[in-house]
This record gives structure tokens, C-alpha cells and sequence, in this order.
């Protein structure tokens, strides 16, 4: 029996290309993102690639396969749906698995628009449907690649778990049985 602490990380990373619709909104972290120029990523769901980078993590950490086996792209559920509410309802799958979340910290890659004024309020939103504290950060891919001529926006997350008290699972021992990854993803 070891005393090691029931904990596990998890990792996460989503990418969406920007879409043609002048007007889809950007949704990053839960948080609308206006002004002059700015267009909206394209996907499935809202497309908020921070909030899909971080219930990635979540269900990594959890050993429950990946978001896009729980919520596919096929499914006309989430058609244009809230990503924070995806989350929520992530963040409930990895609980009724024995897991509650710890902390996040993701890094959004985004050659524009400027996040630096959002990202307060994004770690907000998704601090309140992790039900623990994010941490949010944006870069730029200074002029490389896809990323860097601003094809679209990509997010990396990790996110640490530990054991629910008292839910059978006092060394962290035993996974649980995870899920066949899907071959959609939540976009
Ligand atoms: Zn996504």
C-alpha cells in the first residue's frame, strides 16, 4: 500500500482554423472576443479550442478516453453548443469516474487577435466549470507556419485530478475502464 497521493495529469491540445463566416463570433475560454477584424474559428460547437484543450485533459487525466468519443462531431447535440457547458459536463464524467480536478494551465497560440486583455476573464469562465483554478496564457507562433500566418488558433492544456475522497479508491490504484477514442472530435 503506498502513500503516494491519488493523483493524475492529463494532456490536452485542440486547433481550429478560422472560419469565412464574417459572423461567427470568436469564442475562446468561454469568452466572446470582439473587435475590428476579428473572425470566428471554425467548428461543430462553438470551436472554443481552449475549452476543448482542457476537457482533453481532463478526460486524459481521468483515463476516459478523449472528447470526441463522449461528444462527437456527428452528434447534432452539440451543433453550436457552449463549449463551457461541454466542460461541465466533462469535468461530471470524470467525477462519477472518482475524479475531481486540481488545477489547469493551458497556453493558447494565437497570432491574433491580442489576448492579453481576455485571458483574466477566460481563466474565470473556465475556473468555474473546472471548479478549480486555470491558468491561462497566450503566445504567437511569430510568423510560423499555419499558426503563425493566423490560419486559425490552437490551445495546449494540462490538468491534474485527485481521488475523490471516499469513493473506493484511497491509493489511487485502480483506473478506470477507459473508452474507445473517437474518431470524431467535438469541433
Ligand atoms: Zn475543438
Amino acid at each position: 500500500m503506498s502513500d503516494a497521493p491519488a493523483l493524475r495529469v492529463g494532456q490536452g491540445i485542440d486547433v481550429h482554423p478560422f472560419s469565412d463566416d464574417p459572423e461567427r463570433p470568436l469564442v475562446l475560454g468561454g469568452v466572446v472576443i470582439g473587435g475590428e477584424g476579428v473572425r470566428g474559428l471554425d467548428g461543430h460547437s462553438d470551436a472554443d479550442a481552449v475549452a476543448h484543450a482542457i476537457g482533453d485533459a481532463v478526460l486524459g487525466a481521468a483515463g476516459l478516453g478523449d472528447l470526441g468519443g463522449h461528444l462527437p462531431d456527428t452528434d447534432p447535440q452539440w451543433a453550436g453548443a457552449d463549449s463551457i457547458e461541454l466542460l461541465r459536463r466533462v469535468v461530471g464524467l470524470a467525477a462519477a469516474a472518482g475524479w475531481v480536478p486540481v488545477n489547469a494551465d493551458c497556453t493558447v497560440v494565437a497570432e491574433r487577435p491580442r489576448l492579453a486583455p481576455h485571458v483574466a476573464r477566460m481563466a474565470e469562465r473556465l475556473g468555474g466549470a473546472l471548479g478549480a483554478p486555470v491558468n491561462v496564457k497566450a503566445t504567437r507562433a511569430e510568423g510560423l507556419g499555419a499558426l503563425g500566418r493566423a490560419e486559425g488558433i490552437a490551445c495546449t492544456a494540462v490538468v491534474l485530478l485527485t481521488a475523490v475522497p471516499g469513493a473506493g479508491r484511497p491509493d489511487g490504484s485502480e483506473q478506470s475502464g477507459g473508452t474507445a477514442p473517437g474518431d470524431g472530435e467535438v469541433r
